[in-house]
């Protein structure tokens, strides 16, 4: 049987994995047991990128909230309905909890009876079979995989198929959702969904859709990888019109998304993973009217992307005006501006940017000042011991990267003059080598380790088998370092002697530091870090005041 727990611990990103203890945490206290459902296990077994975390428990799920916050996840959403919560957990994992309940549709177009259930009946009541697994979390039985649908069996064929015939009559969202894994993962439906779905679409189920679901499926096209391409789907299958009546693609900024995608995968490689979510609805809809803008808005269950939404223009704006201020006169002062902004508003903005001065800042932050970190001799700091592994590394290495983007050191002479000052003292001289052998020797080395830092002991292994003896043969500057740093303090502040300090920025009111200033400095291009990012659910009939109804 396969090891569902070895393969989930090693797709989730370390966020993922520690929103999943945290809820885990929080739904022992309650008492609840907690399954891991929905997408994530589809996910796990395909390979794909794991979106969010959709979570099941026992239990009504709107008692983890206090818990949950205080462990800092923010609620976008809760439904008393279906005692669902919307989280955004920290590191932006977007996950939901969702009570297990079943549900009876007694009539076309009336939301179903619910009831707390089971695990098992709760997965009776999902969408399509590789969607209606569950993964015990619990002790006990903590990676049983329960499958009634065999949907493993339909991830492997590549299908997507519905639970029984009356799908999407029951829940026609059902058909919407069918189109967007289809586009998704290019899977086909199995043929008698696909019959059951053209009797659907013929017979115009989807006048019955729950106002929540449809705002639950515009929430999902924010999160898709390639929304534009479900967009069109939804156009071509009818469904669009149904999300609102005026949505078309010609009402997107296709070249507005192309270069939001674009701009995130290069941020991706630069080790940036901003949420791109908000800024993909701002593009979709860039050509509706304000009216078909707020109705949208309004059906979107998940309120912290609303919000995140709205503020793009006027974040942009204030973040434009404070690049064209003094605050980035300076290369280094833009620099350490853009270093504490947060990822989205410098992604955003880098599409947006109507000044040519602010775009050109943003484009250096990406491309031409990374270049300058070749400037940075680390033979010659190595040499001089200015190494990682002493404490003023950091600021040393951001003082010199900061002063060679604002041409202030002009070459290398001129960077090893600024260096040399800093360099932190040699080891002290290895002990004499003891005339002593045997016990006598032993209990010197013993004596010399006590007084020695281990480094600097003896260049040579000693003869007795004493710790000391066995020290490092050559002292070697990254080791000795905190052995070092009792004798003789290091003294970063000769720096400013030289020149005049550069002042870190202030944060933006509403920045969240993604990376420090001298990041760049010590870090290598970062691989683009598999992403985590928030997300959400439900519906509302278009002009209406959704329902909520949770997944
Ligand atoms: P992804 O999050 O990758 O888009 P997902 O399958 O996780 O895909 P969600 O919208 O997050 O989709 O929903 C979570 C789960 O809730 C689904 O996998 C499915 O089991 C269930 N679900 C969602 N919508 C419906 C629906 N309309 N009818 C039945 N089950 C649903
Ligand atoms: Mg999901």
């Amino acid at each position: 049987m396969a090891d569902y727990i070895y393969t989930l611990e090693t797709r989730l990103s370390p966020d993922q994995q520690k929103g999943v203890t945290l809820v885990l945490d929080a739904a022992k206290a309650a008492g609840m047991n907690l399954y891991l459902t929905g997408g994530a296990i589809r996910d796990i077994i395909t390979g794909f990128p794991i979106r969010d975390l959709d979570f099941t428990v026992q239990g009504n799920a709107l008692k983890l909230q206090k818990d949950l916050e205080r462990a800092g996840a923010v609620v976008g959403d809760a439904d008393n309905e279906t005692r669902t919560l919307l989280l955004t957990l920290p590191g932006g994992v977007r996950a939901e909890i969702a009570m297990a309940r079943s549900e009876r549709y007694d009539k076309q177009g009336k939301p179903p009876q619910m009831a707390p259930a089971t695990i098992i009946e709760d997965l009776r009541r999902r969408d399509f079979t590789v969607n209606a697994m569950a993964l015990s979390l619990n002790e006990g039985s903590r990676g049983l995989l329960m499958d009634p649908f065999n949907g493993v069996a339909d991830i492997e064929a590549k299908v997507i198929r519905v639970l029984h015939n009356y799908a999407f009559l029951e829940d026609p969202s059902r058909m919407i959702r069918a189109t967007r894994f289809t586009t998704r993962f290019h899977w086909p439906l199995e043929e008698r969904t696909q019959a059951r779905y053209e009797s659907g679409k013929e017979n115009g189920y989807i006048e019955y859709i729950q106002s929540s679901s449809i705002g639950y499926e515009i929430e999902q096209l924010a999160y898709e990888d390639d929304p534009q391409g479900v967009l069109k789907a939804y156009e071509k299958e009818g469904w669009l019109k149904v999300l609102n009546p005026r949505w078309s693609t010609a009402k997107v900024d296709t070249a507005g998304l192309g270069a939001l995608m674009k701009t995130r995968q290069q941020m991706n490689e630069l080790g940036y993973t901003p949420e791109v979510a908000p800024a993909v609805l701002y593009f979709l809809t860039e050509r509706l009217g304000e009216k078909d803008i707020s109705d949208l808005r309004r059906a979107i269950p998940r309120k912290d992307l609303v919000e995140a939404w709205k503020d793009l223009d006027s974040n942009a704006h204030s973040l434009a005006k404070r690049l064209s201020g003094k605050e980035a006169g300076t290369p280094s002062r833009t620099w350490q501006l853009l270093s504490s902004a947060r990822p989205e508003m410098i992604l955003f903005l880098a599409i947006t940017a109507r000044q040519q001065a602010v775009a050109q800042k943003i484009k250096n932050f990406f491309t031409k000042w990374r270049q300058v970190q070749q400037k940075i001799p680390l033979p010659e700091m190595t040499e001089l011991r200015i190494t990682p592994q002493i404490p003023a590394y950091p600021k040393i290495a951001n003082d010199v990267f900061l002063l060679l983007l604002d041409g202030k050191l002009r070459s290398r002479t001129e960077t090893l003059k600024f260096l040399k000052p800093l360099a932190p003292p040699p080891p002290p001289p290895p002990p004499p080598p003891s005339a002593k052998r045997g016990r006598g020797a032993k209990a010197a080395a013993v004596a010399a380790a006590a007084v020695a830092p281990p480094a600097a002991a003896s260049g040579k292994p000693g003869k007795g088998k004493g710790k000391a003896a066995a020290a490092p043969a050559t002292p070697v500057p990254v080791k000795s370092a905190p052995a070092a740093k009792p004798v003789v303090p290091v003294k970063p502040v000769a720096a400013e002697r030289h020149v005049a300090p550069v002042k870190p920025a202030k944060p933006a009111a509403d920045a969240k530091v993604s990376q420090p200033a001298s990041a760049p400095v010590v870090k290598k291009p970062g691989k683009p870090a598999k992403t985590t990012k928030p997300a959400a659910k439900t519906k509302a009939k278009a002009n209406s005041k959704p329902k909520k109804k949770g997944k």
